[in-house]
């Protein structure tokens, strides 16, 4: 699956680094077992976040929560899932894309102040965090972790309502960004959006209990049936009275990641309707179309390449074969200190097939080329497994604009098209041909017509200013 090779080579490969998963669950059964259907949410959810993983239930002794650093099977025990009772559950898959790698930083975030517990889990970038923050600590407020979701927490202590909701919708508004938050008091279960909807947030359900994720895949899981999306600048609250929504934010305009559908979605997720890996597949056809390349045969990046790899062959014509063999078996690794051995290291994961690649024509396509380093190995190992030209096709545009909605390439200097053309970027992978799939044609594969879409790291064109 595509998914697990972005997760066993972060570290050395360059795609892009993905950012959390989000999960909130409701049951109306006080015995339900909320926590272990938390943990296979998230289990399904791991894709999205790999550095920390949480679980906080609301019962009748408050709140009890588990986090901790690392994978969700390794964070989690049996017996720690089996003492958490209760009704309600928050739970977050972290990749970090603010705050550091540590333990403070892993959420759901447990906050206890004069309105009460509350618990929040959140997905995206404040892109106003600082600011926020510095007011707070002016104010008197002390942080314990650099945490966005912190200062979600702080608004929402200093709010002048008594409401715990009401006051945490107060501090919504005065946040600048992308997010996707679930939370929770102790008898309702909460989540919104910003008001354009940047990163994903869907409401499903199984049997009587409500459950709310960043992707459909958690649903699978499941077997819970997928209701609806929550809509941007939308706030929900589930509780024993049932749903409640209402929009607290005004003119909403939504502004989809594209980068979900390219690289950061589960490929059997459904998002807006389509699935994901057959939007991926239409980006390789698009790419086929407008590429003007010639080859022999068609060979994806595993797995990152294999749906637009295969939509690319059905186009052309040309025939699909997985000249690249991926070690599945590889967890993260350090980044090595010199070039050779992260030579060594990349070959470690993905070994090109001799028999396969010798004395052809390969067209090799990947999802996305961030930083480059990762796409000029595998030509280099391509090469030396005997290919006669290596053509690169890349199923989304050039990535020349750093995201400051969630995704971590918000230094600019790290993304090679950035810095160099095309021309620069297909001499330093070694490519003999470098294509990128158009804006239009990557549009085109996701349906844009019925939403509008961010496509702010292909254009520079920011929904929302700095
Ligand atoms: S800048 Fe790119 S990665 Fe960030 S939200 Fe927009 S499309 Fe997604």
């Amino acid at each position: 699956m595509e998914l697990s090779h972005k997760r066993q080579t972060k570290g050395i490969m360059d795609g892009p680094a993905e950012e959390c998963g989000v999960i909130g669950i409701y049951s109306p059964d006080c015995d339900a077992d909320i926590a272990s259907l938390s943990y296979l949410a998230l289990y399904a959810l791991q894709h999205r976040g790999q550095q920390s993983a949480g679980i906080c239930v609301s019962g009748e002794d408050g709140f009890e929560s588990q986090r901790g650093l690392g994978l969700v099977t390794d964070v989690f025990e049996k017996e720690d899932l089996a003492e958490m009772s209760g009704n309600l559950a928050l739970g977050h898959v972290r990749y970090s894309t603010t705050g550091s790698e540590k333990m403070i930083n892993a959420q759901p975030l447990l906050t206890s102040s004069i309105k009460g517990d509350l618990a929040l889990a959140l997905n995206g970038n404040i892109i106003n965090h600082s600011e926020l923050r510095s007011n707070l600590e002016e104010r008197g407020a002390i942080f314990h972790s650099d945490l966005d979701t912190e200062v979600i927490a702080h608004l929402t202590a200093h709010s002048f309502s008594d409401d715990p909701v009401e006051a945490l919708v107060e501090s919504l508004h005065k946040l600048k960004g992308a997010f996707s938050l679930v939370a929770m008091t102790e008898n309702r279960l909460v989540a919104a959006r910003d008001s354009r909807g940047f990163r994903p947030l869907i409401l499903g359900k199984r049997e009587d209990t409500y459950i709310l994720a960043s992707e459909t895949c958690a649903f699978d899981i499941l077997e819970a049936e997928k209701l609806r999306e929550i809509e941007p600048g939308e706030l929900i609250v589930i509780d024993g009275s049932g749903i409640q929504s209402r929009f607290y934010r005004e003119q909403c305009q939504s502004s989809f990641c594209s980068f979900e559908f390219i690289y950061f979605a589960r490929p059997d997720s459904i998002i807006g309707g389509q699935n994901v890996r057959l939007a991926r597949k239409k980006m390789g056809w698009n790419l086929s179309q407008e590429a003007e390349i010639d080859g022999d045969i068609v060979v994806p990046v595993p797995s990152s390449g294999i749906s637009a790899g295969l939509g690319f062959s059905e186009e052309s014509g040309l025939p699909y074969k997985q000249g690249i063999l991926q070690n599945k078996y590889i967890g993260r690794s350090f980044v090595m200190p010199t070039e050779n051995i992260r030579d060594l290291q990349v070959r470690a994961k993905l070994n090109p097939i001799s028999s396969i690649i010798n004395d052809s024509r390969v067209i090799l396509i990947d999802d996305s080329i961030v930083r480059g380093t990762t796409s000029r190995q595998i030509i280099k190992m391509l090469r030396s497994a005997g290919a006669r030209e290596v053509h690169m096709g890349v199923s989304s545009p050039a990535v020349a604009y750093p995201c400051y909605y969630g995704m971590d390439t918000s230094r600019r200097q790290q993304l090679i098209a950035a810095e160099k053309s095309r021309e620069e970027i297909r001499e330093h992978i070694g490519a003999d041909s470098l294509t990128y799939l158009s804006r239009k044609g990557l549009l085109a594969a996701i349906n844009a017509a019925d939403r509008d879409y961010c496509t702010a790291c292909f254009d520079g064109e920011y929904p929302l200013a700095r």
